[in-house]
């Protein structure tokens, strides 16, 4: 779990071990295929790879292995986005901000296959670097940094003005995680933001 200070919000995390949160029944998820097209206001189950909620009333959530799990937050609203290289390099990252008219609070990245550890081939780096605001400067050579370059992508597209919280693991190196790379595993990582209940991070003084 992921608290994300002062928004009264956490990013809840269930992956591969016991220690995982446990996800919400009110959670939506969407039916993802890697494309840059997002929903507003799903009911579930929608062909799409982002989504913009009632950040009040619904809990976005996303299914992820090594792509990397974007959620945003704005007064109103939450957005989720499932960000591997071919939704960052259609810009998935930008349709989803683009589709509030707030500003941005806060820009929360998930855990995902890292830089040092995400080699990929020539075309793959180069759709991705494409369209990246540094270009390919903070890639390294036959890799791509997926959590860096979604958030350099919300920088250009909504300045200096919201806040970013970043898990730093990787999926691949850590045995908590599910990582398609590491083991071709077909279990997936479940992610969402939520609203923190009244007193759920209360402890009992008397125990
Ligand atoms: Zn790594």
């Amino acid at each position: 779990m992921l608290i994300i200070p002062g928004s009264g919000c956490y990013m809840g995390v269930s992956g591969a071990d016991d220690q995982s949160d446990s996800v919400p029944e009110s959670a939506v998820f969407l039916n993802q295929v890697h494309s840059n097209r997002i929903v507003v206001n799903p009911v579930g189950g929608e062909t799409a790879d982002g989504m913009i909620v009632d950040r009040h009333s619904r809990v976005p959530a996303l299914k992820v292995a090594d792509c990397l799990p974007v959620f945003a937050l704005w007064d109103d609203f939450a957005g989720a986005a499932h960000a591997g290289w071919r939704g960052l390099a259609g810009g998935i990252v930008e349709n989803l901000l683009q589709a509030v008219d707030q500003p941005l609070r806060w820009f929360i990245t998930g855990p995902c296959i890292c830089g040092d550890c995400y080699s990929v081939g020539e075309e793959v780096r180069n759709a991705v670097i494409r369209n990246d605001p540094s270009a390919g400067r903070d890639h390294l050579p036959g890799r791509v940094d997926l959590r860096g370059s979604a958030i350099r992508r919300a920088r250009k597209l909504c300045g200096e003005q919201f806040k970013v919280a970043a898990s730093g693991e990787c999926t691949l190196e850590s045995a908590n995680l599910y990582s398609f790379r590491s083991n071709g595993t077909a279990g997936r990582n479940i992610l969402w933001l939520a609203e923190i209940e009244r007193g759920e991070h209360i402890r009992q003084l008397n125990d």
